[in-house]
């Protein structure tokens, strides 16, 4: 298939944009990795690189998507959002509406699929805000996979309801104690299992992160969003976007946003990481605001560091966008201009996800809500002819208890 056939379908996009040989972007990426998993990498590279180029495999993720996933996701017009915002036209991309709740899902079922093709009965994950620990025990189930996943214990704590909903799909939840007790310990603990299991166990990790092929195998199987909105935006407006915008936690459903977009130069893309309490005091996740290049967990990128390597420790209102480090493929759409990002704090970040549901009957996850903080403004420098296409990666439920907590009769 030529790959303008495959930009013009709504279906996800592979081979287009890869790393070099060594699994760099630029000067980002790469593999760092302990000597045990080399050649596990190696042939999970392998395994991925054969699979994304046969058509049984690409048949079967893309039936599930439809049937199981519930895609296409609607491609919405936000009017009274749009209105409130100076009149350009905002486009929210509906990965809240798609099964479990959040675009998680995309890349969990593809590497599901990739983990029994490779003949592996286990999976592991990490996760933060347990959307991505969902996705994965649903999978799991789906597939009928032993799950192991690995999450810090002040997540757990946040995030309540979703470790219970792992559990009832069967999956084992397994409290990480160790450093900050969220995602970056989560994912040291899931790295050690592998390590210990690697024979039989799968490392399904979840998002355009860590060591090579990941980042470019995260983004292929989210390439999905992009794809499907750039052809809704087509057939309902008759262009593309003015903007292509998204939430960066690791940064994998802007990445499915970004890359149907990157070949389009009129496309401006704005990622939005979480600025916490504010960049000055140190309590934030923006790497790119406040990091410097370093490697972290098997990639070299945009890092939360001390002047001596040290991991600095993050916070933000959004369990899902707490991390130290972001996907390299960012980094080096920042390096070569193409994309900019932007941060939003805790507060607006809260404020979004209020007016969101006062204004559209939407309540967004915390992340997403992170997205359309920054929309306000973006759409303002489009003008009122503007089109400002959002990613709205994930729905709210999971949040209104700690936001409760939060804000109290506030809200
Ligand atoms: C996990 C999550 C994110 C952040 O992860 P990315 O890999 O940056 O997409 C954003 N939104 C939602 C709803 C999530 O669950």
């Amino acid at each position: 298939m030529t790959m303008a056939a495959q930009e013009r379908t709504g279906r996800p996009v592979f081979g287009r944009r890869d790393p070099d040989a060594r699994g760099y972007f630029g000067e980002y990426g790469g593999r760092f990795v302990p000597e045990t998993l080399v050649a596990p990498m190696e042939a999970l590279t392998e395994a991925y690189f054969a699979v994304r180029q046969d058509e049984a495999f690409i048949a079967e993720f893309e039936q599930l998507l439809r049937q199981f996933v519930g895609r296409p996701t609607p491609l919405y017009e936000a009017r009274r959002l749009s209105e409130a915002c100076g009149g350009a036209t905002i486009l929210l991309k509906r990965e809240d509406l798609a099964h479990t709740g959040a675009h998680k899902i995309n890349n969990a079922l593809g590497q599901a699929l990739l983990a029994r093709r490779m003949g592996k009965s286990r999976i592991v994950a990490e996760t933060g805000a347990g959307q991505h620990g969902v996705a994965t025990a649903t999978v799991c189930a789906l597939l009928g996979m032993q799950c192991v996943v690995y999450m810090g214990v002040d997540d757990m704590a946040r995030q309540a309801l979703n470790v219970f909903r792992m559990r009832m799909l069967g999956a084992e939840v397994r409290g990480v104690d160790s450093g900050s007790r969220t995602l970056k310990d989560a994912i040291n603990e899931a790295m050690r299992d592998w390590v210990a299991t690697v024979q039989d166990t799968y490392y399904l990790l979840g998002s355009a992160l860590g060591p090579h092929p990941y980042p470019v195998m995260v983004r292929e199987f989210q390439s999905v969003i992009g794809e499907e909105a750039r052809v809704q935006c087509l057939a309902a407006y008759g262009r593309l976007p003015d903007v292509a915008l998204a939430c960066v936690g690791g940064g994998s459903n802007a990445m499915g946003l970004f890359d149907a977009f990157v070949a389009d130069r009129g496309v401006r893309l704005i990622g939005v990481e979480a600025g916490g309490e504010g960049i000055e005091g140190g309590r934030h996740a923006a790497r790119f605001a406040g990091g410097t290049p370093g490697v972290l967990q098997g990639t070299r990128t945009f890092v939360l560091q001390d002047a001596n390597g040290n991991i600095e420790l993050t916070h933000s209102v959004s369990a899902g966008l707490d991390y130290a480090a972001v996907g390299p493929e960012h980094a080096d759409l920042l390096q070569q201009g193409r994309a900019e990002y932007r941060y939003a704090t805790d507060p607006e970040a809260l404020a979004a996800f209020a007016r969101l549901g006062r204004l559209e009957g939407i309540l967004p996850a915390l992340e997403s809500a992170h997205a359309i903080a920054a929309v306000e403004q973006v759409a303002r420098e489009v003008g009122t002819d503007g089109l400002v296409l959002v990613n709205l990666s994930g729905r709210g439920d999971k949040d209104v208890q700690s936001i409760q907590e939060l804000l109290g009769d506030q809200a």
